[in-house]
């Protein structure tokens, strides 16, 4: 009976989790990595010298660095001794298997109690603290679930507890998605994906002139005589704004590649070899490879050719082939 199940699910609401704790006691390295991950560049985390000058008298971890310090790491569910192997997502499963197969993060709330110090080792439990009735949204119907972990340092001595030093909120829908209208019985067209094709600004009109044209187009500056690529408005050598361009070979030598595998995204062909071609006349440039028959046999150094290739009758870009199998060591 439905009822059955439903009771069952709001029986679990203020069940407790065990314990899950940290792998490393808070410490430097990993805040110096977060915040280089992350782009934060405040003192007070990473310049024991300044940050000892302040109220905190020495470094502290990031707020927000909180739950990754109770990470289980590269591997599923690989947690350190004395972590519960209890799993909080009970709820959930209970829910899918009456037939609400789809998740979604709808929210997550974080708060700190106080900064955390080195040293200090972490542990969370998590809390089932709701589950709504069945609501029906733009998604489909389903339930909304709230856990909530909080996050504690341990206190060695057994004197005193364990501290509270902030919490999680993560709320989750779990839901039966809307049904997906009747499909037409004609057949869907399948749209053609094409090429992108480049933004054209006044400074780069005459490159992509001259792939139309069959030339590859470099510029040039007038007063300096230097050659650049990209285009840009000024020349990166002396400034001047007295430019045009010349139209070079195209021979050249394959300076660095990638070849992609992954993502797979259309209309590319895969593998896609990629080149950054050392054209003769000095200056380089990114294009893809053509005439490669074997991802493994490109070296840097080898000669290339630049053709052009039109795609979807619209978009003329220069490729480069591979005109020799050997490698030839650059000077
Ligand atoms: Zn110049």
């Amino acid at each position: 009976m439905a009822s059955e199940w439903l009771s069952e699910l709001k029986a679990m609401v203020g069940r407790e989790y065990g314990r899950v704790y940290a792998w490393d006691k808070v410490n430097a390295p990993m805040v110096r990595q977060w915040c280089e991950v992350m782009g934060i560049d405040n003192p007070l985390y990473t310049d024991e010298e300044y940050a000892k000058q302040t109220e905190f008298d020495g470094i502290v971890a990031p707020p927000a660095m909180l739950q990754a310090w109770c990470l289980e790491g590269l591997h599923q569910n690989n947690y350190p001794e004395g972590s519960t192997d209890e799993n909080p997502y009970g709820a959930l499963k209970l829910i899918e298997k009456q037939g609400y197969p789809a998740v979604v993060a709808v929210n997550s709330e974080l708060s700190f109690d106080r900064y955390i110090t080195m040293g200090e080792k972490l542990y969370y439990v998590t809390k089932l603290t709701e589950v709504g009735d069945e609501k029906t949204t733009a998604l489909g119907t389903g339930f909304f679930v709230t856990l909530v972990m909080t996050f504690f340092s341990e206190n060695t001595s057994a004197a005193s507890d364990d501290e509270k030093i902030g919490e999680l909120l993560f709320r989750v829908f779990k839901f039966k998605p809307h049904q997906q209208p009747e499909k037409n019985s004609a057949p869907a067209e399948v749209p053609v994906i094409k090429r992108p094709k480049p933004g054209i600004s006044d400074d780069t009109r005459f490159f992509w002139e001259g792939c139309e044209a069959k030339e590859l187009r470099i510029q040039h500056c007038k007063t300096c005589d230097e050659l650049q690529h990209p285009p840009a408005p000024v020349c990166m050598h002396c400034q001047s704004f007295e430019l045009d361009y010349q139209v070079v070979s195209g021979s050249g030598e394959l300076y660095s590649f990638v070849v992609m595998h992954y993502p797979e995204v259309p209309p590319f062909d895969y593998p896609n070899p990629i080149g950054l071609i050392q054209l003769d006349e000095g200056v380089r440039v990114p294009a893809g490879l053509v005439g490669v028959d074997n991802k493994n046999d490109l070296k840097i150094g080898q000669r290339v050719q630049v053709e052009f290739q039109t795609f979807d009758e619209e978009l003329t870009l220069p490729m480069f082939r591979i005109i020799d199998s050997n490698a030839q060591a650059r000077g």
